[in-house]
């Protein structure tokens, strides 16, 4: 059922809903998240939010009932591997990774254990949410295993004497440390990405998503860059250009009375970190200004 208004399902509540509606409304994208709504209706786009468990996302991506959605990648896997193994419609065309939603699903052990590599888990039994992933790895490396599958609380599972070991997200690891686990293998390193449906997209709705994504490619690109504008002296030029990240080609900009100095102003990929504003400072640079850039279009 082709839908007039394009549908995007995006978590209504956790790690990912934030950045994931801010990302939407530096777009463009005008909504109002009011209630405890399933669906948000864009004040001046045809778009449709769906607001759901992120559990529910992948399904309605692969049976075709949303056009878009947001997901981190390890569910979207994970579900993914789990309906394929049912039979089930599993397909799906990632348009994007994201930047934001990073986190790695990772094998942990008793912290005082020995560990040389995978072989050392054959036999065990491994507590995760995310079974078919550690299936697959574990398949990869060709180690016997068993699972316990809990879907909360999984870090005090060898503690309780439910699993010998634990497959679940990291970031920070200090969820791990302090359940006296560490870390032993990564099997995958996740991001939040843009997925949609297969299948036919009308005209309309086919133009408003590569509207979409050259929006989201301003919006992230522009995230990761910086305006850099500074003073420095003339003859200094080229020494404190190969200092700058990114400035194959700046702005130089005479100064209105003082004509041994120039203006440089550049956009750069990276940010300018304090180390290096010290040298071009030492190089004689002044009034160095790094400043944000809300959109960019190139
Ligand atoms: P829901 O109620 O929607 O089912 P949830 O509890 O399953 O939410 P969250 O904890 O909100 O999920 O995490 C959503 C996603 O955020 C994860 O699947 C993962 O992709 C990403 N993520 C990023 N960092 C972490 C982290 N440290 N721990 C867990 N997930 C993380
Ligand atoms: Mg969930």
């Amino acid at each position: 059922m082709q839908t007039e208004r394009l549908r995007i399902a995006i978590q209504k509540k956790g790690r990912l809903s934030k950045e994931c509606q801010d990302l939407l409304k530096r777009c463009g994208v005008k909504f109002n998240m009011m209630g405890e709504r399933l669906v948000v209706h864009s004040e001046n786009m045809p778009i449709d939010l769906l607001l759901v468990r992120d559990d529910d996302i992948p399904g309605l991506i692969m049976d075709g009932v949303v056009d878009l959605g947001v997901i981190g990648e390890n569910e979207l896997e994970e579900v993914g591997l789990e309906r394929a193994a049912r039979g089930e419609p599993s397909e799906y065309v990632k348009l994007r990774r994201l930047d934001f939603g990073g986190c790695r699903l990772s094998i942990a052990i008793d912290k005082d254990a020995d560990y040389a590599g995978p072989q050392d888990l054959q036999g065990k039994r491994i507590a995760t949410t995310y079974p078919q992933l550690v299936k697959r790895y574990m398949d990869e490396q060709g180690v016997q295993f068993s699972t316990c599958m809990l879907n909360g609380s999984v870090e005090v599972a060898p503690r309780a004497g439910l699993a010998d070991a634990i497959c679940d997200l990291v970031s920070t690891g200090a969820t791990l440390e302090a359940n006296g686990l560490k870390e032993v293998e990564v099997i995958l390193r996740s991001k939040a990405v843009l997925i949609q449906r297969t299948g036919d997209f009308n005209q309309d709705k086919t133009e408003l998503i590569e509207r979409l994504l050259t929006r989201m490619q301003g919006v992230i690109q522009a995230k990761e860059s910086k305006y850099i504008m500074l003073h420095a002296p003339t003859e200094c030029l080229e020494q404190i250009k190969a200092l700058l990240p990114g400035a194959e080609d700046p702005t130089i900009i005479p100064l209105a009375t003082d004509k041994s100095r120039v203006a440089i102003h550049l956009v750069s990929s990276e940010n300018l970190f304090w180390e290096t504003m010290e040298e071009l400072k030492g190089l004689g640079a002044s009034s160095i200004l790094v400043l944000p850039i809300e959109k960019m279009m190139e």
